[in-house]
């Protein structure tokens, strides 16, 4: 078993979140939301969030941690883990694992690559991934099936879809709706686009807390307290796509300032993963020039540089 060399005292770790959490709310630059979803666009930026779950399960949450945000393209790690336990490896052979060094809704590699978009966290591979999970069933039960892993991975059932976020990006979601086709015109779907959009647009509309979303990871962590919803082997894939490809072109500069894995969404949450020794939940939704929450990623660099958790030592 994984033995920690350097464990952190929860007691410090509280009291280092709690004092995080009131810098954070004395300082002015919140970054800007969202505003091409327009219902996250009326989201107010100056709110912050943080939940840690160690290793033997203890929690540490400061901020608004029992509010929920929209999770975003955060779901895209648990659709790629249903993905993989449905139709396991075949998955690479219609999207990459590249980085892609580019914004998360481009479409500009898509034709220089023949359709197979880099990897499955930047749109055009996550409309590759929701279509595969999509392939002869209903959107509804696609997305049960999403909701059904997160649930089980957080051991919680209060998980839920904003149905007004989700109907708002599909009035809205021009580019993603371009995404798609371009992606048929590949034969690179293999649902009708308009439904594998739909279930893309509920599948981000997904709304949780942070201290749900840190008690999630805890399997992409491997922490020995989580419930059992993937293999080792899985997990192993998910943070490497993560440290790679979490954080679209910003993905370099959060290894960079955090060196974990971590996944980021518009609506501000970012997924923080300390192999073997934590799960992390962050949310503030207004983000930087790369999409990626700007007191998010401030707060994850703070964090490390306390617990020395980078997997870079
Ligand atoms: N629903 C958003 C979109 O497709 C997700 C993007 C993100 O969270 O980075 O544009």
């Amino acid at each position: 078993m994984f033995v920690d060399p350097k464990p952190v005292d929860p007691q410090k770790l509280q009291a280092f979140v709690d004092t995080l959490t009131q810098e954070i709310h004395a300082q002015a630059d919140w970054g800007k939301v969202a505003d091409y979803i327009p219902e996250l666009a009326q989201v107010d930026p100056a709110q912050f969030a943080i939940s840690i779950v160690l290793a033997d399960g203890t929690k540490v949450a400061a901020g608004a941690h029992h509010k929920r945000f929209s999770i975003q393209s955060v779901s895209k790690v648990f659709t790629l883990a249903c993905v993989l336990g449905r139709v396991g490896e075949q998955i690479w052979t219609r999207v990459g694992r590249e980085p892609s060094g580019t914004r998360f809704d481009s479409i500009l590699l898509l034709e220089q690559e023949h359709g197979r978009p880099r990897n499955p966290f930047i749109n055009a591979g996550a409309l590759v991934t929701t279509d595969a999970l999509l392939e002869h069933r209903a959107p509804k039960d696609a997305l049960s099936e999403i909701i059904g892993f997160i649930c089980a991975a957080c051991e919680d059932d209060d998980i839920h879809i904003d149905r007004d976020v989700a109907q708002s990006e599909e009035r809205t979601g021009f580019r993603n709706i371009a995404l798609a086709n371009y992606l048929q015109s590949y034969g690179n779907m293999r649902n009708d686009p308009a439904l594998t959009l739909g279930t893309y647009f509920h599948q981000c509309a997904i709304e949780m807390t942070t201290d749900q979303l840190a008690m999630a990871g805890r399997a992409i962590a491997q922490l020995p307290q989580a419930p059992y919803v993937m293999t080792r082997a899985k997990a192993r894939r998910l943070n490497a796509l993560m440290m790679t490809c979490g954080h679209y072109d910003g993905s370099g500069d959060f290894a960079f300032r955090v060196g974990l894995p971590g996944k980021s969404g518009v609506g501000g949450g970012i997924l923080v993963i300390a192999p073997g020794r934590a799960s992390i939940a962050i949310w503030s939704p207004g983000l930087n020039a790369y999409g990626n929450s700007q007191v998010g990623t401030y707060a994850a660099e703070r964090l490390i540089k306390f617990t020395g958790w980078s997997v870079f030592g």
